[in-house]
């Protein structure tokens, strides 16, 4: 129950008996006759958590709709391995199918841009339906958009990093079934913060795994930004125990810092040095999707700021910014932290509406999972208080390097009922 994490004595009974006045709260609704309206821009694991658990807490009450961008959502945490021979083990995901049974509606178009002062979204709609939503409460969880200009100078034909929630397990599949035999993939790394810290390096383990099978004399290179990374001696093991010879890791000490990229001749230029290989995976560094810059809903740090005991928008109050696309502090940009960051605000939404008064100390959690291997799995876990505009860091764990086989049988099992439990959650029913 969401707002349980908040120490609320909340239960759904409770809310359902005090939901009928939502109807009534005029400072929330435009028309003071109909439900409240509260639209959700991003139907990924943020947007998709925060619909159901508002329905879930108030039932009817509440109208709730999703503008998802389009009909399937491809969970980027979910490509963690392949079925053999050369299959995707994860298929993309009907939004509508995940919460239409928690009766909220599903606009599959684009939110073109937010209207704050008028409380509405305009979509892409091109005649093909409705051309903007009003709303009295909107959530952003339209996750990142890719920075290219902080890669530097970015030429030829430009292969998509297969970053945001767009790519599908086979484009994945098809980026390491382009290298040659005996070929070189080049992954970079961005230097500053992004999704999922360890998500680089896990890719990495992915595709090495691929090759090992399938194109055995290939190699991948790393080429990091940044000088150290989450969970690296971890990974160092595992790309040693697993991939001896496949994984090389470049940091940004040995290069210089990555100048240009060249997607037709395979080449990253870097101060001091260049590569050269035959595919390139190229991440660039992250901010939130533009759609929030757009509105004015984004500070220097390029994401939204918020208040981390609501996850309210620090610049507009009727406005809620959950997942990657929120400025958060020390917690995680997770599909963890996303879900998590879902439920404070749904909770702070229907105690909103209905009045009730909140409880200010927040704690949360979150565990980042790595797949490095089949039986093999590593995690960061930590926790995290509220604190104004963002979260510190309580509790910080992480899986040991010196973690024995069946610990690390243990982790790849816990990782796997995290991520079953997860799409569950979320796409299971109501
Ligand atoms: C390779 C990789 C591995 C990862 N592994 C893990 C892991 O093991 N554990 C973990 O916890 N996290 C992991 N993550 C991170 C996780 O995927 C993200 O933190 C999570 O998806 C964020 O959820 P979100 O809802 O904020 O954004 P998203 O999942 O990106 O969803 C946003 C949705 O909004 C839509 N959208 C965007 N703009 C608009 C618009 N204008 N109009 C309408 N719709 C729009 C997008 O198309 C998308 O469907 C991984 C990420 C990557 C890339």
């Amino acid at each position: 129950m969401p707002c349980r994490s908040r120490g609320l004595p909340l239960n759904r009974r409770q809310l359902m008996a005090g939901a009928a006045a939502i109807a009534f709260v005029p400072a929330l609704s435009a028309n003071a006759q109909s439900r409240p309206r509260v639209v959700i821009v991003g139907g990924g694991v943020g947007g998709a958590t925060a619909a159901k658990d508002i329905r879930l807490l108030a039932g009817n009450a509440i109208d709730v709709s999703i503008v998802s961008g389009s009909e399937t959502y491809y969970p980027p945490f979910a490509i963690h391995a392949f079925k053999a021979p050369q299959g995707c083990a994860v298929e993309p995901v009907t939004v509508s199918e995940t919460v239409s049974n928690a009766g909220v509606s599903v606009v599959p178009l684009n939110a073109r841009r937010i209207e704050t002062g008028k409380r509405r979204v305009v979509l892409d709609s091109s005649g093909t339906g409705p051309e903007a939503l009003e709303y009295d409460i909107l959530i952003a969880a339209p996750g990142v958009a890719l920075n290219w200009d902080g890669v530097g100078d970015v030429r030829g034909s430009r292969r998509d990093p297969l970053w945001i929630a767009n790519a599908s397990c086979a484009d994945v599949l098809d980026l390491f079934k382009a290298v040659p035999e005996g070929g070189r993939l080049a992954i970079t790394a961005p230097s500053g913060g992004h999704r999922c810290p360890p998500a680089v390096y896990e890719r990495a383990c992915l595709g090495a795994r691929w090759f090992k099978q399938h194109n055995p004399t290939a190699t991948i290179l790393l080429i990091d930004d940044k000088d150290s990374y989450p969970l690296q001696a971890q990974f160092e093991t595992a790309y040693a125990d697993y991939y001896e010879g496949v994984i090389e890791w470049v940091p940004r000490d040995f290069h210089g810092g990555i100048e240009s990229v060249d997607f037709d001749s395979g080449a990253v230029v870097a101060r001091d040095e260049t590569f050269k290989a035959d595919v390139l995976n190229v991440i660039p560094p992250q901010t939130a999707a533009r759609i929030l810059a757009e509105a004015g809903l984004t500070d220097e740090s390029g994401y939204a700021p918020i208040d981390a005991t609501t996850m309210r928008s620090a610049i507009d109050e009727n406005i809620y910014v959950i997942g990657d696309a929120a400025s958060v502090g020390e917690l995680s940009k997770s599909a963890h932290a996303a879900q998590v960051e879902a439920r404070l605000a749904a909770c702070d939404i229907v105690l909103r509406l209905l009045q009730m008064k909140v409880e200010e100390r927040i704690q949360v959690s979150d565990t980042c999972w790595s797949t490095v291997a089949p039986d093999d799995a590593v995690y960061m876990a930590a926790t995290y208080e509220a604190a104004g505009t963002g979260f510190k860091t309580v509790e910080r764990t992480t899986s040991d390097v010196d973690d024995d086989a069946t610990l690390r049988q243990q982790n790849a099992a816990a990782a796997a009922a995290w991520r079953g439990k997860l799409l569950q959650a979320l796409y299971g029913p109501h």
